[in-house]
């Protein structure tokens, strides 16, 4: 099963008809059909690591002052209290909490919902320890890569660069720094660098710009983490619009587009 990394960028898209929302629903068609989707979102940070055990985890709405349209969506995928056990199982050694309360946050939903319209496809989400060094993340994510062979797609949904207080919404022009930090990004990953992504300050003299806070970069690492050194990969919506990138990435085969 291939591995994706998504750039999710501003909420609306998760309705919006643009070009992201397009490449979400062509990307869900061309994959292999998953059994389940283990998602690690941007936004869920936790004091430890956490996994979604509802059989039917509720829509969570974590943003504010976007339109009615957006709080109302539902996205009613059933969870999957099975694989959030085998994921507690893969990760022995951390204490993992299965967590039968939490929903699924627009990182999941967001690109999900574009991705399987019938909400037939069963989302786990992981959190993110924050209290964790990315090396952690790195080893947590290695342990996850079997669940690849069963049929498990796991999916990063963050952002590369992720700048709002330097978004510009109508001015998509993206800053040079910005571009410096993406470019620098795309190459350690072409190149299978995992030290280097993992040590993301020391790529850019301007990767605190780019990452003032970890959270939308830490799903990248996720997705470098269960990454096989034979596996193909692709950029996807290589795009940096202002501060926020919505850069890419699916690793491993698709099916024929
Ligand atoms: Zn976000």
């Amino acid at each position: 099963m291939p591995a994706v990394f998504l750039g999710h960028g501003n909420p609306m898209n998760a309705i919006e008809h643009n070009a992201f929302h397009a490449s979400w629903v062509r990307l869900g068609k061309q994959l292999p059909r998953p059994k389940a989707v283990l998602c690690i979102s941007a936004h869920w940070e936790a004091p430890g690591v956490r996994v979604t055990a509802a059989r039917q985890p509720e829509t969570i709405h974590d943003f504010y002052g976007f339109p009615d349209e957006l709080f109302a969506v539902e996205y009613p995928a059933p969870g999957d209290p099975e694989l959030a056990r085998r994921v507690g199982a893969l990760l022995q050694g951390h204490e993992v909490v299965l967590d039968d309360k939490r929903g699924l946050d627009h990182g999941a939903w967001g690109v999900l919902r574009p991705m399987y319209p019938a909400a037939d496809v069963p989302i786990v989400q992981l959190s993110l320890d924050t209290r964790q060094p990315l090396q952690v993340h790195y080893d947590l994510a290695r342990k996850l890569a079997p669940l690849r062979d069963e049929g498990v797609l796991i999916l990063g949904s963050g952002n590369i660069v992720h700048n709002l207080q330097t978004f510009r919404y109508h001015d998509p022009a993206a800053p040079e720094w910005a571009i410096a930090f993406n470019e620098a990004v795309k190459r350690k990953f072409a190149a299978g660098d995992a030290a280097a992504l993992i040590d993301y300050p020391g790529l850019s003299e301007h990767a605190k710009l780019a990452v003032p806070t970890v959270e939308h970069y830490l799903p990248l690492i996720y997705v470098l983490g269960v990454r096989h050194e034979s596996d193909a990969f692709e950029f996807l919506n290589d795009v940096v619009h202002s501060s926020i990138s919505m850069t890419s990435i699916c690793i491993g085969e698709k099916r024929a587009a």
